[in-house]
């Protein structure tokens, strides 16, 4: 199994507090919009078959339904799926959310969607390519997938891991493991070896003085990255 027990036994420990604004999930609730907007302007989403691999207590997942996508949401974290599985009764936003890895929905489901969304989740799992492989099995021919994870360099690790967990306390200690952050070419090569084509790249910023999150053309820490499947000759 391609998941790593203590990565989920951690999600577990905050699951109950995935829809509060001002807890360990801020900074999830904070960057939504944006990626959202992102996503959507790429591929609009209304009518779409959409699944969310790792989508935790939903965030992403609610709010591509709410554009109007059918939204399938995937996570191997037990507690998160029972959180997201109330805020959608609760929302009236349905989606459909599943305990199950993502080879084996690739296996299950194999192109059956238009876009596939995996964020914030690759720098958690051991085999991150395996999961790169199984997005690209979930999509269409012509459909879009979208990653986001976090960069590996001193900066990075600078920001994400000393500032983010020590200084500012954004986020648990521990919550990121500087040896598993990608590099947009380590991302890349994964995304070209599963057959699909990279499309472009965007930064995502934080100024810790607005509290302010941007998407930028800085790739240095926090990145998104677009991909396509190419349509079968
Ligand atoms: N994608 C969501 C949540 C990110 S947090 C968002 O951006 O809002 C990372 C999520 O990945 C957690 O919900 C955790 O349970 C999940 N996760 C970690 N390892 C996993 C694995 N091997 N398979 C599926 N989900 C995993």
């Amino acid at each position: 199994m391609n998941a790593d027990p203590l990565e989920l036994q951690k999600f577990a420990e905050l699951a109950h507090r995935w829809w509060d604004p001002t807890s360990e999930f801020r900074p999830l609730h904070e960057i939504n919009p944006l990626r959202l907007e992102w996503i959507n302007a790429r591929a609009p989403l209304a009518g779409k078959n959409v699944i969310d691999i790792g989508c935790g207590g939903g965030i992403l997942s609610e709010s591509m339904a709410r554009k109007g996508a059918t939204v399938t949401g995937i996570d191997l974290g037990e507690k998160a799926l029972k959180v997201a599985d109330l805020h959608s009764l609760e929302s009236g936003v349905q989606v459909r959310y599943k305990l199950i890895a993502a080879e084996e929905m690739a296996a299950q489901e194999a192109g059956q969607y238009d876009v596939v969304t995996c964020m914030e989740m690759l720098e958690h799992v051991p085999d991150p390519a395996a999961i790169v492989r199984a997005a690209a099995a979930l999509v269409k021919p012509g459909g879009h997938v979208f990653f986001s994870t976090l960069n590996r360099n001193p900066k990075a690790y600078l920001f994400a891991v000393i500032g983010a967990e020590y200084i500012l306390r954004m986020l648990p200690k521990g919550t990121h493991d500087y040896d598993k952050f990608i590099t947009p070419s380590e991302l890349s090569q994964f995304i070209r070896s599963a057959g699909l084509e990279v499309q472009g790249f965007k930064g995502m910023g934080y100024n810790p003085l607005t509290k302010i999150y941007s998407l930028n053309d800085d790739t240095s820490v926090n990145y998104l990255v677009a991909a396509r499947r190419p349509l079968e000759a």
